[in-house]
């Protein structure tokens, strides 16, 4: 007879985190959201060997209870959501309770973390295995360590590219947490090199400035517009400050960094024949919409997203995007030509 039987929790990580953690930017993603729906107003984050080595993260948030930390270990077990309505108005970047069991399950975790006027507690984790708990003295907050990522899995240890290639997906990453929440102060220090810093003022246009250089920030420009249903803002930059690629375009709906092909498009044609072929514009483009209007349950790493009244809100991009142009008196085609 062939048996069917339930897989250990350790190897059901395992599988899940298959999806969850691709490569070492996924850990820098899944850390830096949890400090971000923890309420952190500073993140820094720092990585040995492209993070491959280790990956600690610091945050000033609101920490987890002792009695909790082991809970925050558990496959599906998340203090974000608890009901079927919350999934359908998800206003945290993480709710799928599976980041940390899966980075738990393929490399090794310490964690300290403490809530306000509380004693905080310590926890190693090893391949899944917790290894070591107890008691400490941290300040509000949670630290974390992840060392030695695809430990126990060398075929995805193979797959991971060059240390140069990963570090600038963990930067690329890093750069778009920051763009999409202007009021946390970040860092990104890779060994002794520190990678990004930014203020945490509020000020898009600094963060920009950070990010891609006091000169190209200077050259974008601000625009805004609403319908009835989305608010759109950021910056974009003028045609002639364009890039040979589409990784300069970051789009963010509610604070959540996403892909998608149609809103990137909607950019791309609100320039109309300004943009030269194979040139790309720098884009930052902000979404606020009724959290029921955007499904982001659509895959484990949470970035694409499906959207109802996607033509609408590709038609005020391009529309904003276009008329912003026009005011520096560039476009003499019609918006109805693109
Ligand atoms: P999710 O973010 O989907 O809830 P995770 O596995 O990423 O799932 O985290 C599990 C839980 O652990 C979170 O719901 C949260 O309560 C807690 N947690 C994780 N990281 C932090 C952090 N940096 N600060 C405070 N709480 C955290
Ligand atoms: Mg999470």
């Amino acid at each position: 007879m062939t048996k069917i039987i339930e897989l250990p929790t350790i190897l059901a990580d395992q599988i899940a985190a298959g999806e969850v953690v691709e490569r070492p930017a996924s850990v820098v993603k899944e850390l830096v959201e949890n400090a971000i729906d923890a309420h952190a107003t500073q993140i820094d984050v720092v990585v040995e060997e492209a993070g491959l080595k280790s990956i600690k993260i610091i945050d000033n948030g609101d920490g987890i209870e002792s009695s909790q930390v082991e809970n925050a270990f558990k496959r599906h077990a998340t203090s974000k959501i608890t009901t079927r309505e919350d999934l359908f108005k998800i206003s945290t970047l993480g709710f799928r309770g599976e980041a940390l069991p899966s980075i738990a399950s393929v490399a090794k975790v310490t964690m300290n973390t403490a809530v306000a006027g509380q004693s905080g507690a310590f926890i190693a984790v090893n391949g899944g295995k917790i290894v070591d708990e107890k008691s400490s003295a941290s300040r509000k907050g949670t630290e974390i360590t992840v060392s030695d990522l695809f430990f126990n899995t060398p075929a995805r240890l193979k797959y991971v590219k060059s240390l140069q290639t990963e570090m600038s997906v963990i930067s690329d990453m890093m750069n778009r947490l920051a763009m999409s929440h202007t009021t946390i102060s970040f860092s990104l220090t890779h060994g002794d090199k520190e990678v990004l810093r930014t203020t945490g003022n509020g000020q898009l246009q600094q963060t920009i400035s950070a990010i891609y250089g006091v000169k190209s920030a200077r050259q974008m420009l601000e625009f805004s517009g609403h319908d009835l249903d989305f608010k759109i803002s950021g910056y974009t930059s003028l045609p002639e400050l364009t890039r040979a690629g589409r990784q300069f375009i970051s789009i963010l709906i509610n604070g959540r960094y996403v892909k998608n092909t149609s809103l990137n498009k909607a950019i791309i044609k609100g320039y109309g024949s300004k943009l030269m072929v194979g040139r790309y514009p720098v884009t930052v483009l902000n979404i606020q919409l009724d959290p029921l209007l955007v499904d982001v349950n659509v895959h484990p790493t949470k970035q694409e997203v499906r959207l109802s009244k996607e033509s609408e809100l590709t038609e005020l991009i391009k529309k904003v995007i276009y008329e912003r142009i026009a005011k520096e008196n560039l476009i003499p085609e019609a918006l109805e030509n693109l």
